[in-house]
């Protein structure tokens, strides 16, 4: 890929003169140079940079460590308000993600049928993107069915979710906190309902504020119908 100055430099603008501030991602004063421990990127240390976006102001010593230690998908997250600069991509194995209409109405929304989405993930090979490359991951209750209703916001929620499935951002490989399981795959930070026609597990309907939260999980990962608007421009 790119080198990490060059995908940095299109999401900062340079500070002459830093403010009297701690940089939040090594401790020390933004007037002295990085204390950054970690492999050393190849960038001097007294650089200090702002993001256009949300104009939180680090090391830029500090940023490349930081986009070094991630998956390098040239998007970069800040460190202190979690604006997204680029495109937020995950580790999500290979797999497939399939949907379709049942007839039958979720407890809570009677008046529409539903949205069944069935994700497929088989075992294989960590990637160098994952915890433990080279060594092999389980992929436990596949394929997974999850449930949204067939409303117009369910279905703005489908879409994003087609999206969030693209970037790779549904599954990651973890440990499981259920079964404590390393090396399996694992749900990522958006939540899904996985039970039809009742909520015994927490994981089903009714749930009034469902949908709102997962528009709002989908938000922190960078995915809402604005910024799909922009990235088409
Ligand atoms: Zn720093
Ligand atoms: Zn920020």
């Amino acid at each position: 890929g790119k080198n990490p100055e060059e995908v940095l430099k299109k999401y900062l603008q340079k500070v002459r003169h830093p403010p009297d501030e701690d940089c939040t991602i090594c401790m020390e004063r933004l007037s002295a140079p990085s204390g950054y421990k970690g492999p050393q990127p190849a960038v001097k240390p007294d650089l200090v940079g702002k993001l256009v976006k949300c104009s939180h102001v680090f090391h830029l010593h500090c940023l490349v460590a930081m986009y070094n230690n991630g998956n390098k998908d040239g998007s970069l997250q800040c460190p202190t308000c979690k604006t997204i600069y680029g495109v937020k991509t995950g580790t999500q194995p290979p797999g497939k993600m399939e949907y379709h209409i049942i007839p039958h109405a979720l407890p809570g929304h009677a008046d529409c049928k539903t949205i069944r989405i069935i994700y497929n993930i088989p075992p294989g090979v960590q990637g160098p993107e994952h915890p433990n490359p080279g060594k092999s991951f389980t992929a436990r209750g596949f394929p997974r069915h999850c449930y949204l209703p067939d409303s117009e916001k369910g279905r703005k929620v489908l879409k994003l979710l087609l999206v969030a499935w693209d970037r790779r951002l549904i599954f990651a490989i973890g440990t499981s906190s259920t079964t404590g399981e390393s090396d399996t795959v694992i749900w990522n930070e958006i939540h899904h309902k996985t039970e039809f026609g009742s909520n015994l597990t927490g994981h089903g309907y009714p749930d009034i504020n469902y949908l709102d939260n997962v528009l709002a999980e989908l938000a922190a990962q960078g995915i809402t119908e604005e910024s799909l608007a922009q990235e088409k421009d």
